[in-house]
Protein backbone atom coordinates (compact mmCIF):
# COMPACT_ATOMS: atom_id res chain seq x y z
CA UNK A 1 0.00 0.00 0.00
CA UNK A 2 1.15 3.36 -0.52
CA UNK A 3 0.86 5.83 2.50
CA UNK A 4 2.50 8.63 0.85
CA UNK A 5 0.86 11.97 0.86
CA UNK A 6 -0.13 14.16 -2.34
CA UNK A 7 1.30 17.50 -2.40
CA UNK A 8 -2.23 19.22 -2.16
CA UNK A 9 -2.49 16.62 1.43
CA UNK A 10 0.44 17.68 2.99
CA UNK A 11 0.16 21.41 2.35
CA UNK A 12 -3.20 21.72 4.13
CA UNK A 13 -2.07 19.25 7.04
CA UNK A 14 1.35 22.28 7.32
CA UNK A 15 -0.85 24.87 6.85
CA UNK A 16 -2.79 23.49 9.86
CA UNK A 17 -0.03 22.84 11.99
CA UNK A 18 1.45 26.31 11.42
CA UNK A 19 -2.22 28.08 11.99
CA UNK A 20 -2.55 25.60 15.40
CA UNK A 21 0.93 26.36 16.47
CA UNK A 22 0.75 30.38 16.40
CA UNK A 23 -2.84 31.18 16.92
CA UNK A 24 -5.01 28.18 18.40
CA UNK A 25 -2.33 27.11 21.11
CA UNK A 26 -1.59 30.42 22.59
CA UNK A 27 -5.13 30.88 23.33
CA UNK A 28 -6.00 27.18 24.41
CA UNK A 29 -5.78 27.28 27.76
CA UNK A 30 -6.90 30.56 28.48
CA UNK A 31 -10.52 30.29 26.71
CA UNK A 32 -10.89 27.21 28.31
CA UNK A 33 -10.51 28.55 32.01
CA UNK A 34 -13.18 30.92 31.39
CA UNK A 35 -15.50 29.83 34.06
CA UNK A 36 -18.58 30.87 32.26
CA UNK A 37 -19.67 28.49 29.40
CA UNK A 38 -21.29 31.42 27.18
CA UNK A 39 -17.99 33.14 27.26
CA UNK A 40 -15.32 30.85 26.19
CA UNK A 41 -16.04 31.18 22.44
CA UNK A 42 -14.23 33.88 20.51
CA UNK A 43 -15.24 34.87 16.78
CA UNK A 44 -11.24 36.00 16.13
CA UNK A 45 -9.84 32.67 16.14
CA UNK A 46 -13.00 31.21 13.96
CA UNK A 47 -12.42 34.07 11.59
CA UNK A 48 -8.96 33.79 10.92
CA UNK A 49 -9.56 30.01 10.61
CA UNK A 50 -12.09 30.83 8.43
CA UNK A 51 -10.02 33.35 5.75
CA UNK A 52 -7.80 29.97 5.45
CA UNK A 53 -10.74 28.09 4.34
CA UNK A 54 -10.73 25.70 7.60
CA UNK A 55 -14.52 26.60 8.02
CA UNK A 56 -15.68 25.70 4.78
CA UNK A 57 -12.95 23.07 3.59
CA UNK A 58 -15.75 20.12 2.81
CA UNK A 59 -18.00 22.68 0.73
CA UNK A 60 -17.83 21.53 -3.10
CA UNK A 61 -16.13 24.43 -5.15
CA UNK A 62 -18.95 24.82 -7.30
CA UNK A 63 -19.93 26.69 -4.38
CA UNK A 64 -17.23 28.38 -3.37
CA UNK A 65 -15.64 26.10 -0.99
CA UNK A 66 -12.43 23.96 -1.26
CA UNK A 67 -13.76 20.64 -1.88
CA UNK A 68 -11.02 18.59 0.13
CA UNK A 69 -11.16 14.85 0.13
CA UNK A 70 -11.58 12.88 3.82
CA UNK A 71 -7.55 12.51 4.16
CA UNK A 72 -6.71 16.10 4.25
CA UNK A 73 -10.14 16.86 6.32
CA UNK A 74 -8.63 13.95 8.88
CA UNK A 75 -5.10 15.51 8.55
CA UNK A 76 -6.44 19.25 8.90
CA UNK A 77 -8.65 17.89 12.13
CA UNK A 78 -5.45 16.05 13.96
CA UNK A 79 -3.50 19.06 13.91
CA UNK A 80 -6.34 21.63 14.47
CA UNK A 81 -6.98 19.01 17.85
CA UNK A 82 -3.48 18.82 18.50
CA UNK A 83 -3.13 22.69 19.84
CA UNK A 84 -7.17 22.03 21.32
CA UNK A 85 -9.62 19.46 20.24
CA UNK A 86 -12.38 21.74 21.07
CA UNK A 87 -11.55 24.67 18.77
CA UNK A 88 -10.74 21.89 15.82
CA UNK A 89 -14.21 20.50 16.65
CA UNK A 90 -15.54 23.98 16.16
CA UNK A 91 -14.39 24.09 12.40
CA UNK A 92 -15.16 20.45 11.73
CA UNK A 93 -18.72 20.49 12.94
CA UNK A 94 -18.83 22.57 10.00
CA UNK A 95 -18.16 20.13 7.38
CA UNK A 96 -20.14 17.60 8.86
CA UNK A 97 -23.38 19.77 8.23
CA UNK A 98 -21.95 21.06 5.04
CA UNK A 99 -21.35 17.57 3.79
CA UNK A 100 -25.08 16.43 4.53
CA UNK A 101 -26.22 19.73 3.10
CA UNK A 102 -24.26 18.41 -0.51
CA UNK A 103 -25.77 14.93 0.53
CA UNK A 104 -29.31 15.67 1.39
CA UNK A 105 -30.12 19.24 -0.11
CA UNK A 106 -31.96 19.93 -2.98
CA UNK A 107 -29.57 22.47 -5.54
CA UNK A 108 -31.93 25.07 -5.04
CA UNK A 109 -31.50 24.59 -1.17
CA UNK A 110 -27.64 24.29 -1.67
CA UNK A 111 -28.02 27.84 -3.71
CA UNK A 112 -29.99 29.43 -0.71
CA UNK A 113 -28.05 28.12 2.48
CA UNK A 114 -24.69 26.84 0.89
CA UNK A 115 -23.31 30.35 -0.59
CA UNK A 116 -24.17 32.78 2.01
CA UNK A 117 -22.42 29.98 4.49
CA UNK A 118 -19.20 30.16 2.46
CA UNK A 119 -19.80 33.80 1.99
CA UNK A 120 -19.52 34.59 5.91
CA UNK A 121 -17.06 33.71 8.42
CA UNK A 122 -18.78 33.98 11.41
CA UNK A 123 -21.77 31.49 9.96
CA UNK A 124 -21.87 28.41 11.88
CA UNK A 125 -23.88 25.66 11.33
CA UNK A 126 -25.62 23.05 13.98
CA UNK A 127 -28.39 20.25 13.95
CA UNK A 128 -30.44 19.43 16.58
CA UNK A 129 -31.90 15.79 17.32
CA UNK A 130 -31.42 15.33 21.44
CA UNK A 131 -33.83 16.29 23.80
CA UNK A 132 -34.29 16.98 27.65
CA UNK A 133 -36.03 13.14 27.59
CA UNK A 134 -35.12 11.78 24.27
CA UNK A 135 -31.01 11.09 23.61
CA UNK A 136 -30.00 7.49 23.21
CA UNK A 137 -33.72 6.34 21.69
CA UNK A 138 -33.29 8.50 18.97
CA UNK A 139 -30.23 6.40 17.71
CA UNK A 140 -31.84 2.87 19.17
CA UNK A 141 -35.80 3.33 18.86
CA UNK A 142 -38.18 -0.16 19.15
CA UNK A 143 -39.41 -1.12 16.10
CA UNK A 144 -42.95 -1.45 17.66
CA UNK A 145 -43.57 1.78 19.66
CA UNK A 146 -44.31 5.32 18.63
CA UNK A 147 -44.05 7.08 22.25
CA UNK A 148 -39.29 6.81 22.49
CA UNK A 149 -37.66 9.04 21.07
CA UNK A 150 -37.34 12.49 20.25
CA UNK A 151 -40.88 14.92 20.80
CA UNK A 152 -40.58 17.73 19.10
CA UNK A 153 -43.79 18.68 16.76
CA UNK A 154 -44.21 19.71 13.37
CA UNK A 155 -47.82 20.55 12.00
CA UNK A 156 -48.10 21.62 8.53
CA UNK A 157 -50.26 25.25 7.96
CA UNK A 158 -50.12 25.82 3.69
CA UNK A 159 -46.94 25.99 2.97
CA UNK A 160 -45.28 26.40 6.57
CA UNK A 161 -44.79 23.97 9.29
CA UNK A 162 -45.29 24.92 13.03
CA UNK A 163 -42.60 23.68 15.32
CA UNK A 164 -43.15 23.32 18.98
CA UNK A 165 -40.70 21.75 21.52
CA UNK A 166 -37.40 21.79 22.62
CA UNK A 167 -33.90 20.24 21.94
CA UNK A 168 -31.14 20.00 24.61
CA UNK A 169 -27.36 19.77 24.26
CA UNK A 170 -26.76 21.01 20.50
CA UNK A 171 -23.56 21.93 19.53
CA UNK A 172 -23.17 25.36 17.78
CA UNK A 173 -26.84 26.57 19.20
CA UNK A 174 -25.91 29.51 20.92
CA UNK A 175 -23.82 30.99 18.51
CA UNK A 176 -25.29 29.06 14.99
CA UNK A 177 -26.72 31.07 11.96
CA UNK A 178 -27.95 27.52 10.38
CA UNK A 179 -29.57 24.32 12.13
CA UNK A 180 -30.87 21.21 10.56
CA UNK A 181 -33.57 19.67 13.26
CA UNK A 182 -35.34 16.81 13.45
CA UNK A 183 -39.19 17.07 14.28
CA UNK A 184 -42.11 14.25 14.36
CA UNK A 185 -44.40 14.42 11.74
CA UNK A 186 -46.80 11.92 12.36
CA UNK A 187 -46.17 11.10 16.22
CA UNK A 188 -48.28 7.64 15.80
CA UNK A 189 -45.93 5.65 14.03
CA UNK A 190 -42.63 4.47 15.31
CA UNK A 191 -39.58 6.94 15.82
CA UNK A 192 -38.22 6.17 12.48
CA UNK A 193 -41.43 6.37 10.09
CA UNK A 194 -42.26 9.55 11.30
CA UNK A 195 -40.00 12.59 11.88
CA UNK A 196 -38.70 15.03 8.77
CA UNK A 197 -35.48 17.21 8.82
CA UNK A 198 -36.50 20.93 8.78
CA UNK A 199 -33.10 23.52 7.62
CA UNK A 200 -34.43 26.39 10.43
CA UNK A 201 -32.13 29.79 10.56
CA UNK A 202 -31.64 31.25 13.67
CA UNK A 203 -33.68 34.46 12.55
CA UNK A 204 -37.12 32.01 12.25
CA UNK A 205 -40.36 33.49 14.08
CA UNK A 206 -40.59 31.94 16.88
CA UNK A 207 -37.28 29.91 17.39
CA UNK A 208 -34.72 30.79 20.27
CA UNK A 209 -31.97 29.56 22.31
CA UNK A 210 -32.15 29.06 25.42
CA UNK A 211 -29.06 27.81 28.53
CA UNK A 212 -25.54 27.37 27.09
CA UNK A 213 -24.66 24.13 28.67
CA UNK A 214 -21.33 24.28 31.08
CA UNK A 215 -19.29 21.09 30.05
CA UNK A 216 -15.73 19.78 32.14
CA UNK A 217 -14.58 19.55 28.42
CA UNK A 218 -14.45 20.78 25.53
CA UNK A 219 -15.40 24.25 27.17
CA UNK A 220 -15.16 26.24 23.81
CA UNK A 221 -17.34 24.20 22.10
CA UNK A 222 -20.64 25.63 22.66
CA UNK A 223 -23.48 23.74 23.69
CA UNK A 224 -27.21 24.78 24.27
CA UNK A 225 -30.86 24.78 24.41
CA UNK A 226 -33.36 25.21 21.35
CA UNK A 227 -36.63 26.51 21.98
CA UNK A 228 -39.60 26.21 19.38
CA UNK A 229 -42.85 28.35 20.63
CA UNK A 230 -45.15 28.05 17.14
CA UNK A 231 -42.16 28.41 15.23
CA UNK A 232 -42.96 29.09 10.90
CA UNK A 233 -40.48 27.13 9.19
CA UNK A 234 -41.11 27.10 5.29
CA UNK A 235 -42.49 24.08 3.72
CA UNK A 236 -39.19 24.97 0.95
CA UNK A 237 -37.24 23.86 4.24
CA UNK A 238 -37.52 20.44 4.67
CA UNK A 239 -35.02 18.36 3.64
CA UNK A 240 -35.69 15.43 1.52
CA UNK A 241 -39.27 13.98 2.61
CA UNK A 242 -41.65 14.43 4.95
CA UNK A 243 -41.79 11.46 7.48
CA UNK A 244 -37.99 10.21 5.82
CA UNK A 245 -35.30 12.17 8.06
CA UNK A 246 -33.58 9.01 8.99
CA UNK A 247 -32.47 8.27 5.56
CA UNK A 248 -30.66 11.65 5.43
CA UNK A 249 -28.57 10.96 8.26
CA UNK A 250 -25.34 11.27 5.62
CA UNK A 251 -22.23 12.96 5.79
CA UNK A 252 -19.33 11.20 3.63
CA UNK A 253 -21.22 11.95 0.57
CA UNK A 254 -23.23 9.32 -2.26
CA UNK A 255 -24.62 6.85 -0.74
CA UNK A 256 -24.61 7.39 3.03
CA UNK A 257 -28.03 5.48 3.95
CA UNK A 258 -27.67 4.43 7.79
CA UNK A 259 -25.14 6.54 9.78
CA UNK A 260 -22.94 9.21 9.99
CA UNK A 261 -19.72 8.41 8.49
CA UNK A 262 -18.29 11.38 8.30
CA UNK A 263 -18.79 12.06 12.16
CA UNK A 264 -17.30 9.34 13.16
CA UNK A 265 -14.25 9.67 11.12
CA UNK A 266 -14.13 13.43 11.98
CA UNK A 267 -14.28 12.25 16.16
CA UNK A 268 -11.62 9.99 15.69
CA UNK A 269 -9.58 12.08 13.66
CA UNK A 270 -9.82 14.38 16.51
CA UNK A 271 -8.89 12.49 19.15
CA UNK A 272 -5.35 12.03 17.44
CA UNK A 273 -4.74 15.31 18.03
CA UNK A 274 -4.99 14.61 21.85
CA UNK A 275 -3.20 11.97 21.45
CA UNK A 276 -0.17 13.59 19.79
CA UNK A 277 -0.08 16.38 22.27
CA UNK A 278 -0.04 13.81 25.11
CA UNK A 279 2.48 11.48 23.73
CA UNK A 280 4.73 14.77 22.69
CA UNK A 281 4.12 15.65 26.21
CA UNK A 282 4.69 13.05 28.17
CA UNK A 283 7.82 12.24 25.99
CA UNK A 284 9.22 16.28 26.69
CA UNK A 285 8.28 15.81 30.61
CA UNK A 286 10.19 12.52 30.95
CA UNK A 287 13.01 14.12 29.95
CA UNK A 288 13.13 16.97 31.89
CA UNK A 289 11.79 15.82 34.81
CA UNK A 290 14.50 14.20 37.26
CA UNK A 291 13.56 11.54 39.86
CA UNK A 292 16.41 9.58 41.93
CA UNK A 293 19.32 11.73 40.58
CA UNK A 294 18.20 11.01 36.63
CA UNK A 295 15.68 12.02 33.98
CA UNK A 296 12.35 10.21 35.05
CA UNK A 297 12.56 8.79 31.22
CA UNK A 298 15.50 6.58 32.61
CA UNK A 299 12.79 4.46 34.50
CA UNK A 300 11.89 1.26 33.10
CA UNK A 301 8.39 1.75 33.87
CA UNK A 302 7.36 5.56 32.35
CA UNK A 303 9.44 3.97 29.24
CA UNK A 304 6.72 1.39 29.40
CA UNK A 305 3.90 3.65 29.68
CA UNK A 306 5.35 5.88 26.56
CA UNK A 307 5.89 3.31 24.81
CA UNK A 308 1.86 2.44 25.33
CA UNK A 309 0.93 5.56 24.29
CA UNK A 310 2.96 5.44 21.02
CA UNK A 311 1.83 2.32 19.90
CA UNK A 312 -1.75 3.17 20.88
CA UNK A 313 -1.80 6.62 19.13
CA UNK A 314 0.45 5.03 15.90
CA UNK A 315 -2.50 2.26 15.81
CA UNK A 316 -5.19 5.04 15.76
CA UNK A 317 -3.88 7.18 13.14
CA UNK A 318 -3.39 3.89 10.74
CA UNK A 319 -7.25 3.14 11.37
CA UNK A 320 -8.02 6.88 10.82
CA UNK A 321 -6.61 7.29 7.62
CA UNK A 322 -7.55 3.83 6.55
CA UNK A 323 -11.13 5.05 7.00
CA UNK A 324 -10.41 8.65 5.44
CA UNK A 325 -8.79 6.64 2.49
CA UNK A 326 -12.38 4.27 2.30
CA UNK A 327 -14.45 7.24 2.04
CA UNK A 328 -12.62 8.85 -0.98
CA UNK A 329 -13.09 6.05 -2.69
CA UNK A 330 -17.04 5.57 -1.46
CA UNK A 331 -16.21 2.37 0.33
CA UNK A 332 -18.59 2.37 3.52
CA UNK A 333 -18.32 -0.08 5.98
CA UNK A 334 -18.48 -0.50 10.03
CA UNK A 335 -14.91 0.57 10.09
CA UNK A 336 -15.76 4.10 10.42
CA UNK A 337 -17.79 3.09 13.38
CA UNK A 338 -14.98 0.97 14.96
CA UNK A 339 -12.50 3.86 14.53
CA UNK A 340 -14.72 5.65 16.97
CA UNK A 341 -15.00 3.35 19.40
CA UNK A 342 -11.49 2.67 18.91
CA UNK A 343 -10.67 6.29 19.33
CA UNK A 344 -12.81 6.78 22.50
CA UNK A 345 -11.06 4.09 24.17
CA UNK A 346 -7.41 5.06 23.07
CA UNK A 347 -7.53 8.85 23.76
CA UNK A 348 -9.26 7.99 27.08
CA UNK A 349 -6.27 5.37 28.51
CA UNK A 350 -3.20 7.54 26.55
CA UNK A 351 -4.48 10.81 28.66
CA UNK A 352 -4.86 9.16 31.86
CA UNK A 353 -1.06 7.34 30.95
CA UNK A 354 -0.07 11.07 30.24
CA UNK A 355 -1.21 12.13 34.08
CA UNK A 356 -0.10 9.26 35.62
CA UNK A 357 3.31 9.86 34.56
CA UNK A 358 2.89 13.36 35.91
CA UNK A 359 1.83 12.26 39.06
CA UNK A 360 1.32 14.83 41.71
CA UNK A 361 1.70 17.30 38.98
CA UNK A 362 -1.30 15.84 36.69
CA UNK A 363 -2.95 15.19 39.75
CA UNK A 364 -3.02 19.03 41.08
CA UNK A 365 -4.75 19.84 38.18
CA UNK A 366 -1.81 21.26 36.05
CA UNK A 367 -4.05 23.06 33.52
CA UNK A 368 -3.07 21.50 30.18
CA UNK A 369 -2.76 17.61 31.84
CA UNK A 370 -6.33 18.47 33.58
CA UNK A 371 -7.85 19.70 30.28
CA UNK A 372 -6.19 16.74 28.16
CA UNK A 373 -8.18 14.56 30.36
CA UNK A 374 -11.29 16.00 30.51
CA UNK A 375 -11.79 16.98 26.87
CA UNK A 376 -10.99 13.31 26.28
CA UNK A 377 -13.92 12.25 28.41
CA UNK A 378 -16.55 13.55 26.21
CA UNK A 379 -15.79 10.87 23.79
CA UNK A 380 -17.81 8.71 26.48
CA UNK A 381 -20.91 11.03 25.34
CA UNK A 382 -20.76 11.48 21.80
CA UNK A 383 -22.33 10.25 18.44
CA UNK A 384 -24.54 9.08 20.32
CA UNK A 385 -22.81 7.58 23.45
CA UNK A 386 -20.35 4.55 24.32
CA UNK A 387 -23.41 1.94 24.54
CA UNK A 388 -25.26 2.92 21.59
CA UNK A 389 -22.45 3.27 19.29
CA UNK A 390 -22.18 -0.25 19.83
CA UNK A 391 -24.70 -0.39 17.37
CA UNK A 392 -21.72 -0.80 14.41
CA UNK A 393 -21.93 -4.65 15.58
CA UNK A 394 -24.79 -4.91 13.46
CA UNK A 395 -22.98 -3.87 10.43
CA UNK A 396 -20.23 -6.51 11.11
CA UNK A 397 -22.51 -9.19 10.25
CA UNK A 398 -24.76 -7.59 7.58
C1 LIG B 1 -20.22 17.59 23.60
C2 LIG B 1 -21.54 17.09 23.14
C3 LIG B 1 -22.06 17.54 21.95
C4 LIG B 1 -23.33 17.15 21.53
N1 LIG B 1 -23.83 17.66 20.38
C5 LIG B 1 -25.06 17.32 19.98
C6 LIG B 1 -25.61 17.91 18.80
O1 LIG B 1 -24.97 18.73 18.13
N2 LIG B 1 -26.86 17.54 18.44
C7 LIG B 1 -27.59 16.63 19.14
O2 LIG B 1 -28.70 16.35 18.75
N3 LIG B 1 -27.10 16.07 20.27
C8 LIG B 1 -25.86 16.39 20.71
N4 LIG B 1 -25.33 15.84 21.86
C9 LIG B 1 -26.17 14.94 22.67
C10 LIG B 1 -25.75 13.49 22.55
O3 LIG B 1 -26.02 12.98 21.28
C11 LIG B 1 -26.53 12.75 23.68
O4 LIG B 1 -25.96 13.15 24.90
C12 LIG B 1 -26.47 11.27 23.52
O5 LIG B 1 -27.28 10.88 22.43
C13 LIG B 1 -26.91 10.53 24.79
O6 LIG B 1 -28.17 10.97 25.19
P1 LIG B 1 -28.48 11.41 26.69
O7 LIG B 1 -27.38 12.32 27.14
O8 LIG B 1 -29.88 11.88 26.76
O9 LIG B 1 -28.29 10.07 27.54
P2 LIG B 1 -29.37 8.90 27.75
O10 LIG B 1 -29.88 8.44 26.44
O11 LIG B 1 -30.37 9.33 28.76
O12 LIG B 1 -28.46 7.77 28.36
C14 LIG B 1 -28.05 7.80 29.73
C15 LIG B 1 -27.23 6.56 30.02
O13 LIG B 1 -28.04 5.38 29.83
C16 LIG B 1 -27.45 4.48 28.90
N5 LIG B 1 -28.48 3.90 28.04
C17 LIG B 1 -29.45 4.57 27.36
N6 LIG B 1 -30.22 3.71 26.65
C18 LIG B 1 -29.72 2.48 26.89
C19 LIG B 1 -30.09 1.17 26.45
N7 LIG B 1 -31.11 0.95 25.62
N8 LIG B 1 -29.36 0.14 26.90
C20 LIG B 1 -28.31 0.33 27.76
N9 LIG B 1 -27.94 1.54 28.22
C21 LIG B 1 -28.62 2.60 27.78
C22 LIG B 1 -26.50 5.34 28.09
O14 LIG B 1 -25.40 4.59 27.59
C23 LIG B 1 -26.03 6.37 29.09
O15 LIG B 1 -24.94 5.87 29.83
C24 LIG B 1 -24.09 16.23 22.31
C25 LIG B 1 -23.54 15.75 23.50
C26 LIG B 1 -22.29 16.18 23.93
C27 LIG B 1 -21.74 15.65 25.22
Amino acid sequence: MDFSLSNEQRSWQMLARKFADEEIRPISLERDAIPTARETWTWDIIKKGSKLGFRTMAVPKKYGGQETDFVTQALVMTELAKADSAISKAFSQNWKWSHLISAACTDEQKERFLKPFVADDTFVLGKGITEPGAGSDNRMPPTDDPKPGLRLKAERHGDEWILNGEKAFIANAPIGKLFFVDARTDPTVPLKQGITMFLVPSDTPGFRIGKVFNKSGWRFYQNGEMIFENARVPHANVVGEVNGAVRKTGGAGGDTTGGDLFGDLELSANALGICDDACDSALRYGKTARQGGQALFAQQQVQLKINRMYMMTEALRSFVLRVAWEHDRKIHSCNAGLAMNYSCDVVQEVTELYMDIRSADGGHMDPHTDKLVRDSFIWSHLAGDSVSRMKVTRRIIN
